[in-house]
């Protein structure tokens, strides 16, 4: 494109072709292919275009900082989805410890004025305000049934490094070829949001960051809720990187975990509403007739937060186990 602007003669179908030959996913940690959303929501009923700036997650900053740094870029990204989804409302939720982006986005909605609907909503600032299901209930008091998409209550969902990377892939040309990464932790030299190349090496990242000041206890890729440790800096950066933490010995438990308690504490935090303790001691002992239970538990309405374990006594790794019963579906 030559100005700006000029992506409002594209055609909606133009749009998506752009965005898939670009390789554009969800730059939130799941990369689900952006034109696969879009495509699927086109003509679907879709009537809410939610754009989720929480970033709820300890340590990650990278979305934060692209509000602050690139709000009209952000809020052409919104215009150019909400053109291919054939909609004109979007709201964009923003948990209230980054009122500065708030602020920055605002003004870039008032100094734009689209003719679109884009509004801005504070939500209260906790862990996983941001997780999918949760900010689109926060957002429109509408909840995405089990197993369900939020295109089944006619939402599409959008964070803000994909609306970003779709602007720039829209507007510029650019394919998904690198990414803003956090790059944080207690024993990282120069901790920041870095943009970096996908497929650059771990080890060249910490290089890049000025090295470490000491052995690391755990690196996570992700954040430190969520995320997965990492065994190997040989491993490359991805487009599902949205951090990577090096965390010292005193951040991170090494002890080994216990029998439940029956404190109830993982079912107290559990957003989705979960028994977590049934669900981890299940799958502890869970042998190939049992996913019917898990099922019955409600095994898929879980969004692997890692609150449960986060919180337990005992020190069970119910989020894990969760995700590993996920992940092997023949057991
Ligand atoms: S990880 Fe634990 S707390 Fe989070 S949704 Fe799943 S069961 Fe609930
Ligand atoms: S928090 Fe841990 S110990 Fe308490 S009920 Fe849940 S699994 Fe059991």
């Amino acid at each position: 494109m030559k100005r700006e602007e000029d992506w409002d003669k594209l055609t909606c179908d133009d749009i998506i072709k752009i965005i898939r030959n670009a390789g554009i996913v969800g730059l939130g940690g799941v990369s689900i292919p952006a034109h696969v959303k879009l495509s699927r929501g086109k003509g679907s009923g879709i009537d809410t275009l939610i754009i989720n700036g929480c970033e709820s997650e300890p340590y990650l900053t990278a979305d934060d900082m692209l509000m602050k740094t690139y709000p009209f870029e952000v809020v052409t990204g919104i215009r150019i989805i909400l053109k291919a989804l054939g909609i004109s409302r979007a709201l964009i939720g923003i948990e209230d410890n980054k009122m500065a982006a708030a602020k920055k986005l605002t003004d870039a909605i008032t100094e734009t004025a689209p003719p679109e609907h884009i509004s801005i909503v504070m939500l209260k600032t906790k862990y996983p305000q941001g997780a999918e299901k949760n900010i689109i209930y926060s957002l429109t008091g509408r909840k995405v049934p089990s197993k369900g998409a939020p295109a089944d209550i006619h939402a599409a969902i959008f964070n803000i490094g994909t609306v970003h990377a779709v602007r720039e892939a829209v507007v510029t040309g650019k394919p998904l070829f690198e990414r803003y990464v956090t790059v944080s932790g207690s024993l990282i030299r120069n901790p920041g949001n870095y943009k970096i190349r996908i497929g650059t090496r771990i080890s060249s990242v910490i290089e890049e960051c000025g090295g470490l000041t000491g052995k690391p206890a755990r690196i996570i890729s992700g954040g430190p809720m969520s995320g997965y440790e990492i065994h190997d800096t040989d491993m490359p950066v991805t487009k599902e990187t949205t951090g990577i933490i090096f965390l010292s010995r005193d951040q991170v438990y090494e002890g080994p975990f216990h029998p439940c308690i029956r404190c109830g504490s993982c079912v107290n935090v559990c957003p989705a509403g979960l028994m977590p303790c049934e669900l981890g001691n299940g799958i502890e002992k869970m042998n190939s007739g049992s996913f019917d239970y898990m099922e019955r538990l409600g095994i898929h309405d879980c969004i692997l937060c890692g609150a449960c374990s986060y919180v337990c006594p005992a020190k069970r790794p119910m989020s894990q186990y969760i995700k590993l019963a996920l992940e092997l579906p023949a057991l």
